[in-house]
């Protein structure tokens, strides 16, 4: 087999990926910061996302499966993985074959490691409040974890990105459980816990949104940078008379005598629907806006100011996370996570 380049591309930013991360690491004060990497690295390739923040040096990683895990071996020397979802039945092979800790999210899955006998060090999550994984507080009080060898003792905050008070219950929760349960280290903080100030970090943070250009709180304007750019090349430029529509459902009619030019994009390279409206695309400093509705493969644009754009070009899709995500009311996660697998990821 040959392999033939897709006409869509992500481009990505690993200098904006170290500098995001290094200011996450200083607004982390003493404690250590480290990277969740889960769904593929949010979507840009977990193991290029884990390649440059380790040569930067970042040793603490967070995937959630144990296939992700396995992916992403061997490891670069010093680096520390850990694995979310913890340990079911069916994950005690790849937990006891690979060289990274369960987060152990229940009293069933302390029992389960318990009785496997590795002996090695795990993680534990205990649920501050949100109701969604690791030990109630009152099972980690009541002697759950006693003898266990744990490394990192986590929670994860819900309102983060709110002013909300769920945050000072969900601090004063955690303090009480690292006050009783002894644990290497301590981390509450995703990237928006990390903007809520130095009382959250405890010894280790665990960005993820933010590492990848998202702004998950307004105390990160400013400071982190775009990672990913999406780019699609132009499949043809046609000309459209004036009165003439574009696309499904004939929603966008022509002002004036138009260039339109159809690029290589769709829904289900996860450019959805909720774009038409807002979206838009640059080439050589030109703004080129989406006309028409998304289809599957294909999504048209006004090229009538950019004069000598035709077929084969690429342009770049406006992506800035946290503006796309007003504009389109979906989160800055589901704008990455959800870009598909046509894209080709290419580091620069
Ligand atoms: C995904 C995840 C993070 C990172 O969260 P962001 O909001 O992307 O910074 C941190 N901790 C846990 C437990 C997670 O699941």
């Amino acid at each position: 087999m040959i392999a033939i380049p897709p006409p869509l591309r992500l481009r990505l930013d690993s200098a904006a990926l170290v500098a995001n991360w290094r200011w996450l690491a200083a607004q982390s004060g003493p404690a250590a910061c480290g990277a969740a990497i889960k769904a593929d690295g949010y979507g840009l390739g977990a193991r290029e996302v884990l390649a440059v923040l380790a040569a930067a040096g970042c040793r603490d990683f967070f995937v959630a499966h144990w296939s992700e895990a396995a992916a992403l071996m061997p490891l670069p020397t010093g680096v520390a993985l850990s694995v979310l979802h913890g340990v079911g039945e069916s994950d005690m092979v790849a937990a006891r074959l690979l060289p990274a800790r369960p987060v152990l999210n229940s009293i069933e899955q302390v029992a389960r490691w318990r009785a496997a006998g590795e002996g090695r060090p795990c993680d534990v999550m205990v649920d501050t409040g949100m109701n969604r994984l690791g030990l109630r507080v009152e099972e980690a009080l009541g002697g759950a974890l006693d003898g266990l060898a744990i490394d990192t003792l986590m929670s994860h905050l819900a309102s983060a990105d709110e002013d909300h008070d769920q945050n000072a219950r969900q601090l004063a929760a955690f303090r009480a459980v690292r006050d009783a349960v002894p644990a290497r280290r301590y981390s509450l903080a995703n990237s928006a816990g990390i903007c809520l100030g130095g009382e959250y970090a405890f010894d280790l943070t665990r960005p993820g949104i933010a590492l990848y250009g998202g702004t998950p709180r307004t105390e990160a304007v400013g400071h982190i940078r775009q990672v990913a750019v999406p780019e699609s090349r132009i499949l043809q430029v046609r000309s459209v008379p004036a009165g003439e529509s574009v696309g499904y459902g004939a929603v966008w009619t022509a002002p004036r005598d138009s260039r339109i030019a159809v690029a290589n994009l769709g829904y289900a390279d996860g450019y959805l629907r909720c774009h038409a409206g807002s979206g838009g695309a640059t080439w050589r400093g030109r703004r080129l806006p989406l006309v028409g509705r998304v289809s599957m493969d294909l999504t048209a644009f006004d090229v009538s100011e950019a004069e000598g754009l035709g077929e084969g070009d690429w342009i770049a899709i406006d992506y800035d996370l946290a503006q796309t995500s007003a504009h389109t009311g979906l989160s800055q996660y589901e704008l990455l996570t959800g870009l598909g697998a046509r894209f080709a990821r290419h580091w620069h």
